[in-house]
């Protein structure tokens, strides 16, 4: 097999331990792609590979709402629109297991909650941390927000770039996909609406 290093040494390094079956797994789906798995430049990649699945599904051990669980309540009396975008984040596609690239834009309008910028950022890759489809990723982001602050409105946009269809299938390089999900005034009212999908930049 690949490597001297035994499991245990592995693991005092800090490193997850991989099991066999794992391993094994990655070995036939590189035999699969018309490859030999048992030539040297690929004799770490099965360990390598479920490792960095582990940590490209990361999300799944963890609850997103947690982020929204610490809210400043005095804010001033602050009641407009907050607005983090260009969030950049990776997820992959439930469908091929291939890399989603794109960005977020996420706004709302807190009532007497409010939380540290980077929270809403963490909800995002909470939930891009595993496998899915935009369109869900769109709504969890936004569905985690509604109901953990409470807000008068959320809005969440998102523009990604989807590797099963620019690299394969069709092959459209460049191709973007933009989904959005929009609850309480942002729904409600056009005017609120054009407003923050304008500062959004869109
Ligand atoms: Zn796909």
């Amino acid at each position: 097999m690949s490597s001297q290093i035994t499991p245990e040494e592995e693991e005092a390094r800090g490193k997850v331990p991989v099991p066999d079956h794992v391993q094994d797994a990655v070995r036939t789906l590189l035999e699969w792609s018309g490859d030999d798995p048992d030539r040297e430049g690929l004799l770490d990649t099965p360990k390598r590979v479920a490792r960095a699945w582990k940590e490209y599904c990361e999300g799944y051990a963890e609850d997103p709402a947690v982020h929204l669980s610490r809210v400043f309540e005095e804010v001033g009396g602050y009641e407009e629109l907050v607005l983090l975008k260009d969030i950049p984040f990776h997820s992959h596609c439930e469908h091929h297991m291939a890399p989603i690239i794109g960005k977020a834009a996420i706004a709302y309008l807190p009532t007497n909650r409010v939380v540290g910028i980077s929270k809403l950022a963490r909800v995002l890759h909470g939930y891009a941390r595993r496998l899915q489809v935009q369109e869900r990723l769109t709504a969890e982001v936004a569905d985690c927000i509604w109901e953990n602050l409470e807000p008068r409105g959320v809005a969440v946009v998102i523009e990604a770039s989807h590797s099963c269809m620019t690299a394969r299938g069709v092959r459209t390089p460049g191709v973007g996909m933009v989904t959005s999900r929009m609850m309480g005034t942002f729904l409600e009212d056009q005017r609120s609406r054009k407003e923050v999908l304008s500062l959004m930049g869109y």
